[in-house]
């Protein structure tokens, strides 16, 4: 298993530090507030190569490696987890689905652009009576002739409504089998598709500068070519990207345990009390620690189940075990920064405020923490 980073990767790493602490960092805070997508930032990411790390150079990626991707989605993670999970659901839930089971005409219309980054894209499958139980939706995909025909509404949905948002992948029930049970499909809806609306942005406790709307689907209709694969094979596509999208989420994790450990050291080794700097207290020095523990505990498990998709080995329980970990790992570190920081921990527009409502996601998007621990249990032979 690959631990240390390769000189590649280093450099990678190195470039996109500096690029969040020059770029990013700065105005996080003020994006977060307001509540906007920082689609210029956005776009300067796709220069730097970061959305095309996981795809080839003949559909726009920069043939780079799950690994690097990991690693630069904790860089991007560290500054500002909306900037990180915009990317983070470009390339796996989107990207990663067209890459794998998409045709070469949708590969070169749709997935070039996402890899380019001068797009962003969103997988629209959560439904408002279905979410952890994704096999329940109730979204519809009828054939007529040479189109699907949609029908329903989906929540939550990230990437969607921006000026770069160019299609939404709808997971939709096509058929039933002989029991009546779903048998799911992947279909892409170009933005502005006649029958296709983005509903108002929701009004978030974290994650606030990501897009995240309702969309809505009333006799829209698309070329039945938009298809991802096989009528039917939709629930074991997505089902498969999900799992890398949470190695993903598990580097999000690691980012955000990582900041805030810098920010929290930083403000021990200056504030003083008591005639001391808190980090000369036991009990801050203690918090720290577990910080910096689940920090590398965090990488240690996302690293790792990166290394297993790279070889192309099952990766299921360890992509679950990553990100039960390093989301719960990472809620607990945003409280202790916070309470390391005190009363200026509770002001919103510091980062470690940021910190602490962004962390409570990542323990919900892309599979809850139940979730998680009920794919854990599977593997145990719990059934
Ligand atoms: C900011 C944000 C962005 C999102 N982005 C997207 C997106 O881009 N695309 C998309 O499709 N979805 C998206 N989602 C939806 C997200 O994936 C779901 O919210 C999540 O999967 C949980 O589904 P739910 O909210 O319906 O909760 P429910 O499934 O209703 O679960 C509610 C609670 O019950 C628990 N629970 C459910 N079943 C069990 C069980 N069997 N055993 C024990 N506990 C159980 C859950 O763990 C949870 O704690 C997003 C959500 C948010 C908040």
């Amino acid at each position: 298993m690959q631990i240390q980073l390769n000189e590649q990767q280093l450099m990678l790493q190195k470039t996109v530090r500096e690029f969040c602490e020059r770029e990013v960092l700065p105005v996080a805070s003020d994006y977060d507030l307001k509540g906007e997508f920082p689609a210029d930032i956005i776009r300067r990411i796709g220069d730097l190569g970061v959305p095309g790390l996981l795809f080839p150079s003949e559909y726009g990626g920069s043939d780079g490696d799950m690994l690097s991707f990991l690693v630069a989605l904790e860089e991007l993670a560290r500054a500002d987890a909306s900037v990180a999970i915009t990317v983070e659901v470009n390339a796996t839930l989107c990207g990663e689905l067209i890459h794998r089971f998409g045709t070469e005409e949708q590969k070169s219309r749709w997935l070039t652009p996402l890899a380019k980054g001068t797009m962003i894209a969103s997988f629209a499958l959560t439904e408002p009576e279905a979410g952890s139980d994704s096999a329940a939706i109730t979204t519809t995909a009828v054939r007529d002739n040479d189109e699907w025909v949609i029908n329903g509404s989906k929540s939550f949905i990230t990437n969607s409504g921006t000026e770069m948002t160019g299609f939404v992948i709808v997971a939709a029930v096509t058929s039933r089998d002989e029991a009546g049970k779903a048998k799911i499909s992947n279909i892409i809806v170009p933005k502005d598709t006649p029958g296709y609306s983005v509903g108002p942005s929701y009004n978030k406790m974290g994650w606030r500068a990501s897009p995240t709307h309702p969309l809505y689907f009333q006799d829209c209709r698309v070329p039945a070519t938009n298809i991802i694969g096989t009528e039917g094979k939709g629930l074991s596509q997505f089902l498969w990207s999900l799992d890398i999208a949470r190695v993903a989420i598990a580097a999000l994790g690691v980012g955000l345990i990582q900041a805030c450990l810098d920010r929290a050291l930083s403000y021990a080794q200056q504030r003083r009390a008591f005639g001391k700097t808190l980090s000369q207290f036991q009990a801050i020095q203690f918090s720290l620690a577990d910080m910096e523990t689940a920090a590398h505990m965090g990488r240690l498990a996302t690293y790792h189940a990166g290394n297993l998709i790279q070889q192309g080995l099952p990766f299921s329980r360890e992509a679950a075990i990553a990100k039960l970990f390093t989301s719960e790992a990472a809620l607990k570190a945003a409280d202790q920064a916070l309470q390391i920081h005190g009363g200026m921990g509770f002001m919103d527009d510091g980062p470690v405020a940021r910190y602490y409502r962004d962390a409570k996601i990542l323990t919900i998007a892309e599979g809850t923490s139940e979730v998680q621990r009920m794919i854990i249990a599977r593997e145990l032979g719990c059934v």
